[in-house]
């Protein structure tokens, strides 16, 4: 406890976990079975602790706080999407989704509350950055939405994309960090090649990936194949030009094994056209990945409006035709406002 405020005990590793106890009487390998509780378990209440004694569990409750995330509300969209608000210890809110679809169960999780990138075409972006989360609050997220795949489809979650709130980024060590829980043997124990975080392109930090050698694949946010364009929609642009961005993603490949996908949301009369298609095919001939060209989700503002889906049609295949894939991923979760750039808090 520090000047009155009880500890957040996750915030804790568990050597950190094991003196604290000690400090308090207790025998150190309590640490290893409160730690399990935390982590594996996912308990959000000292109650919850059964096999610790009952002054163990008052103990813990004097000295130190769960910030578990609350779910406040539950949304089920016509195609099955769950969208969910989370209420943060501190009373903000963020939200989080689960994607179903035939093979999969995606979860698409908040990094931030707000964020401060400003892209244009994003509901986020028209909120400020209000803190960074913290590595229990993203692992939280991933927890509730594991159980509602459970509960609502009756399969595994298989997939984490960062895609919600947020640039994962810039929030990179409890980013990492909620990582190490979600793939540790201590915590969900889920596959590194089976997460995805998506970046509006900070090189300097993409380098850093690159350099921790993390295990996980990468998403660019790319939405532009030039710097023109891409200055108009998305600021970070006018620091990390799309030459350093792809140089960073060069070294990233060239150190990693994760994969590496565009995100091309495509917007009427801006990004549309085959001669957007041929620069996006000169920036794959740089640095190869895969693409996903996805509909844009209007978010009331008018500024920009979906593209043409047989524009997207001879897009992809036009793409397709010189060797790259691309993929055309349609909407989800519309009518509940959890679609790619929709989440803002409206509840
Ligand atoms: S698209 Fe991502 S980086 Fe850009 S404003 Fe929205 S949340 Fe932030």
């Amino acid at each position: 406890m520090i000047s009155g405020i009880p500890t957040d005990i996750r915030s804790l590793t568990l050597p950190e976990l094991k003196i604290k106890l000690t400090e308090l009487g207790e025998k150190p390998f309590r640490a290893n079975q409160v730690y399990e509780w935390l982590w594996k378990k996912s308990a959000h209440q000292f109650d919850e602790m059964s096999n610790l004694s009952k002054s163990l569990r008052q103990t813990l409750q004097q000295h130190f706080v769960i910030n578990a995330i609350q779910v406040v509300d539950k949304q089920v969209s016509a195609d099955r999407t769950i969208k969910s608000s989370f209420k943060l210890h501190d009373g903000h809110l963020i939200e989080g989704v689960l994607i179903p679809t035939e093979d999969r169960m995606t979860a698409c999780v908040s990094s931030q509350v707000g964020c401060s990138l400003t892209c244009k075409f994003c509901a986020t972006g028209k909120m400020e950055r209000i803190r960074n989360l913290t590595p229990d609050e993203i692992y939280d997220q991933v927890v509730h939405i594991r159980n509602w795949a459970n509960q609502h489809y009756q399969m595994p979650l298989t997939n984490i994309v960062f895609m919600g709130m947020g640039e994962p980024l810039l929030n990179y060590n409890n980013v990492l960090k909620s990582i190490e829980k979600i793939t540790g043997e201590d915590g969900l124990h889920m596959a590194s090649d089976r997460i995805t975080v998506s970046t509006a392109g900070i090189a300097k930090m993409i380098k850093k990936l690159a350099d921790d050698e993390v295990k996980f694949n990468l998403a660019l946010s790319l939405h532009a194949a030039n710097d023109t364009k891409r200055n108009q929609i998305m600021p970070i642009n006018e620091s990390n030009s799309l030459d350093e961005v792809l140089d960073a993603l060069a070294y990233f490949k060239s150190k990693t094994k994760g994969k590496l996908t565009y995100e091309y949301i495509a917007f009427r009369n801006f990004n549309e056209d085959i001669t957007d298609a041929r620069e996006l095919l000169a920036i794959c001939k740089k640095v190869p990945a895969k693409i996903n060209i996805i509909e844009y989700n209007p978010i009331g503002d008018g500024l920009f409006s979906k593209a043409d889906s047989t524009k997207i049609d001879q897009f992809q295949k036009y793409l397709e035709r010189n060797g790259v894939v691309a993929t055309v991923r349609r909407s989800r979760g519309k009518d509940i406002d959890a679609a790619c750039g929709q989440l803002a808090n409206k509840s």
